[in-house]
């Protein structure tokens, strides 16, 4: 049994003061009540640890490589993609094992309990399967757990390279499967995960309208189970015009009727949308997944955040690119987006919460929901998943309630206020930083030292 006290804590009752949360040892909480007796393990203010609901770990590689102009001059997503394309063609398990390590480590010293990784890279280049299926997959995994980050794994089905149902080329290669074969690599995937932490688990991710056709869509349906459901959708507005060739109609037009969305989905981007998709997709109880300082860097577009949070959507959040692994900058970033385009503030609160406290709990609900994780809250029976803020420095002053949130949202530095994270009761972030910390970026530098070495850019 662990013990922790917070001088305040973020119920679902509201804000509580002086608080002992007790960890049993399946990793779940088993009581959270008032006491004024401080205890080994202390923190100023204890929050439910969000889920990163996103991610592409070896993106994480990419950083500052894709900042240069092309030489016609219209950089866009698509011309990102070409260098991405050829970055990640020579990845070995290795490299991706130990990228991975860096980018949950950062997730966890951001404040994230959880990441569901959405996991795209399973073969050898040219499209050569490795000699276990899911190779790749078991780096992922072993990664995760070395770190003690609470993983749900997404293998991704991806046939086509566009909606023609063109051959995948280049690094696009590494990715391909037939429905067949992502069958097998689910069934290998599963049982890996059998072998992990209990709070591991698999769900299954269609990677975009643009790189599946019907058929694999019903068949990840079919495969998921009870399990999550994601998928990339409306991200730019090419893929708009594809899909609309294509299949007919907009892509979230398409979606929401031809298939069951329900909540087990999670539609990752949605940065185009109508005014009728916004409320429609809302209705769904299905979660949006937003990348706020992965799509601005890409250019995406602003999320109609107004209009859906009015009409009872779900949302959360993910760092995707892991370009900037912060979780609360990304909120700031939403924030400031809707701000931006409607020239007002205070854009996504309610009358009875402040910004930070309406997007914290907003998001880490919707984060927990669409990776299907029993945490992000505070109370008995959750998954111990635990984020501890340190409130004694320049950046917090001591503040008490929502507005330790929202200074932690909008005031810049929050990730340094960040001081102890447990994920199923695992504590792997103390005094800020993770307990392996020098170990997992020496293994990163040298994978980077490698990869410069054997010339990319
Ligand atoms: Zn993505």
């Amino acid at each position: 049994m662990q013990i922790i006290h917070a001088k305040q804590a973020l119920t679902p009752t509201g804000w509580m003061a002086d608080v002992e949360i007790c960890i049993n040892e399946a990793g779940r909480i088993d009581s959270v009540q008032r006491q004024e007796r401080r205890c080994d393990q202390s923190v100023d203010l204890a929050l439910p640890a969000p889920a990163n609901l996103h991610s592409h770990t070896f993106q994480r590689a990419m950083g500052g490589l894709t900042e240069r102009r092309g030489p016609r001059g219209h950089d866009s997503f698509w011309s990102w993609r070409k260098i991405m394309y050829q970055f990640l063609d020579q990845l070995t398990p290795e490299d991706v094992q130990s990228i991975a390590a860096l980018a949950f480590m950062e997730m966890m010293e951001a404040g994230y309990g959880s990441v569901a990784e959405f996991h795209y890279l399973h073969h050898a280049p040219r499209g050569l399967p490795y000699q276990r299926l899911s190779e790749m997959t078991e780096r992922i995994i072993e990664a995760a757990q070395a770190v003690g980050i609470g993983l749900v794994h997404l293998p991704v089905l991806y046939q086509f390279g566009g909606c023609d149902r063109r051959q995948l080329e280049g690094g696009q290669q590494r990715f391909g499967c037939s429905v067949e074969q992502f069958g097998y690599l689910l069934e290998e995937a599963r049982a890996s995960v059998a072998q992990a932490p209990s709070d591991f688990s698999i769900g299954v991710a269609p990677h975009s309208l643009r790189a599946v056709d019907s058929r694999g869509l019903q068949a990840c349906i079919e495969l998921a189970g009870d399990g999550p459901i994601h998928m990339h959708l409306a991200e730019q507005l090419a893929e708009v015009d594809e899909v609309l060739e294509h299949l007919g109609s907009r892509p979230i037009e398409w979606l929401l009727a031809s298939l069951p969305v329900d909540t087990r989905w999670c539609l990752v981007h949605c940065t185009q949308m109508t005014a009728e998709e916004t409320i429609g997709l809302a209705k769904t109880g299905a979660v949006v997944g937003l990348c706020p300082i992965t799509e601005s860097s890409l250019g995406d577009g602003i999320f109609a955040g107004v209009a859906y949070t009015e009409h009872g959507g779900a949302m959360g959040v993910g760092s995707d690119s892991n370009i900037h692994v912060a979780y609360f900058e990304e909120l700031c970033t939403l924030e400031y987006s809707q701000r931006l385009r409607d020239k007002a503030r205070v854009r996504l609160a309610t009358a009875d919460a402040s910004v930070g406290r309406y997007l914290i709990e907003k998001t880490t609900r919707g984060g927990h929901q669409a990776i299907g994780r029993d945490a992000g809250y505070l109370a008995e029976g959750a998954q111990a998943d635990i984020l501890g803020i340190a409130t004694d420095n320049r950046w917090l002053c001591h503040r008490r309630g929502d507005m330790v949130l929202d200074s932690l949202v909008f005031s810049g530095h929050s990730s340094n206020c960040v001081s102890d994270v447990w994920s199923a009761g695992r504590h792997q972030i103390k005094d800020g930083r993770h307990v392996r910390h020098d170990q997992i970026v020496s293994a990163f530098q040298s994978t980077m030292a490698r990869l410069t070495q054997d010339g990319f850019r």
